[in-house]
């Protein structure tokens, strides 16, 4: 299973991806939470990304491409991956091409994750974050079982930078204009699938296990 989310921020494309992984033993490929651990342990790409990221701008093409090139040829990719986060030009999803392209490899499918802007600004705003583990919750509909703290590892919940809202303005604006076209890219190469994403977590999963079903042995 080769398999690309695309979507706007806030459309479930983590969380999605996470149980996706899980359930079809496949490596996931987080752009995202790449690099918050490359900005966490201060390396010199973190550093260099971190300023991008607090805006809500996209990091700087070579430095992406390099984080999952060097993923892709990770031995646990070989049974499948699902990318999250990635490509978000049209420069990136041609790399990604020729990257795949040199180890024989395409992709089988991107799915779009389609949910109403109204919904995504709800989401991304009530989202609250593991520094440690980058699980996620809402203030609202995914609350943590005590308040403030991480279900998973007890580290202390915090609201991204980047889920503030002048940088969610930036993240959508950004997403229209560089990662918008991706939709007509994959669509004329036949290999989009939209998923309504709207609805609860297991709703949109059985969703998208149905899309995903044919590729999952292979
Ligand atoms: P995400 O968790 O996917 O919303 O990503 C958080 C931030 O990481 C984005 O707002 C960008 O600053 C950066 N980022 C993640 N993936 C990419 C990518 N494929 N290209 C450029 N920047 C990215």
């Amino acid at each position: 299973m080769r398999v690309v989310f695309l979507g706007a921020p806030g459309v479930g494309k983590g969380t999605q991806a996470e149980r996706i992984a899980v359930q079809y033993r496949v490596a996931k490929i987080s752009t995202g939470d790449l690099l918050r651990e490359a900005v966490r342990m201060r390396t010199a790409l973190g550093l260099e990304a971190k300023s991008f990221m607090d805006q809500g701008k996209l990091v700087p093409d070579a430095v992406v491409i390099g984080l999952v090139q060097e993923k892709l040829a990770d031995l646990s990719c070989a049974a499948g991956f699902v990318l999250d986060g990635f490509p978000r030009t049209v420069s990136q999803a041609e790399e990604l091409g020729k990257a795949l392209a040199s180890k024989a490899m395409a992709l089988d499918r991107v799915v779009n994750f389609q949910v109403s802007r109204e919904d995504v600004v709800r989401r991304l705003s009530g989202r609250r974050s593991c520094p440690k583990c980058q699980a996620t919750f809402h203030v609202d509909f995914a609350k943590p079982k005590a308040d403030g703290v991480c279900d998973r590892c007890g580290e202390s919940l915090v609201q991204r930078s980047d889920d503030q809202r002048g940088a969610i303005e930036t993240r959508l604006k950004v997403y229209d204009e560089q990662t918008a076209p991706l939709v007509r890219y994959y669509d004329d190469r036949k290999l989009l699938s939209p998923v309504d994403a709207s609805g609860a977590v297991d709703v949109v999963f059985q969703h998208l296990s149905q899309v995903l079903a044919p590729y999952q042995m292979r």
